[in-house]
């Protein structure tokens, strides 16, 4: 398990003007637009030029993105010449991913959580959590005998689970963002995250019988 933590000084040479750079899109000096190195550990953070943090600025994530898309607009690349124009479109996959990743909330959760814990076994995914096996089997038991009208009482205790479990989200993403125990707050996060994965799935599969 690799920690990366997140580098501040990631060097390069412009491959134009030979300066060392450190802004990783641009030259510093000449701005002409640097390979985006595939393989190499650029964090989606780091793409969007953003602290890395669980909790975000929405609108300044969505602003990051958009500004850096029009600057890695092919249009902006069509008169010059090889390599830029394959670079451009190198950091243009390279920003959609990140951003797909960074808006969604579960996504960037995983994303920082496995950052920091590598990837989640596969037993811990499949097990369900103790304190809400009960329940889950119950829908299940409901869900097959298709009687809908205890389940629309169940339907609003879930969803009551879950708005707790949003609300235990900002306590734990504050946690990871302050340190000092990052390690231990992913932890928290990963069990959070698997619980609330049930939460959901009761949701809508009580939501999809009773509205079938
Ligand atoms: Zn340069």
């Amino acid at each position: 398990m690799v920690v990366a933590l997140h580098s501040q000084s990631k060097k390069i040479k412009c491959w134009k003007c030979s300066q060392e750079t450190t802004s990783l899109i641009f030259c510093d000096r000449c701005h002409s637009i640097q390979d985006y190195r595939v393989g190499t550990s650029i964090s989606h953070y780091e793409v969007l030029n953003l602290p890395e943090t669980l909790i975000i600025d929405e609108n300044k994530l969505r602003h990051q993105f958009y500004e850096l898309s029009k600057k890695l607009h092919p249009d902006r690349f069509v008169n010059e010449n090889h390599p830029a124009p394959q670079y451009a479109l190198r950091w243009t996959t390279a920003l959609n991913r990140a951003y797909q990743t960074l808006k969604n909330r579960e996504e960037r959760t995983q994303y920082l959580v496995e950052k920091y814990l590598g990837a989640s076994p596969q037993a811990a995914k499949a097990a369900i959590p103790t304190d809400l096996a009960e329940a889950y089997f119950e829908v299940q038991d409901l869900l097959s005998e298709g009687h809908t009208e205890p389940l629309l009482k169940f339907r609003s205790e879930i969803e009551n689970q879950m708005e707790e479990s949003q609300a235990r989200w900002n306590e734990l993403a504050q946690m990871f963002d302050q340190g000092p125990n990052k390690i231990q707050a992913a932890e928290s996060l990963r069990k959070h995250e698997n619980r609330e994965k049930y939460i959901r799935s009761m949701l809508s599969d009580i939501e999809r019988k009773v509205t079938s």
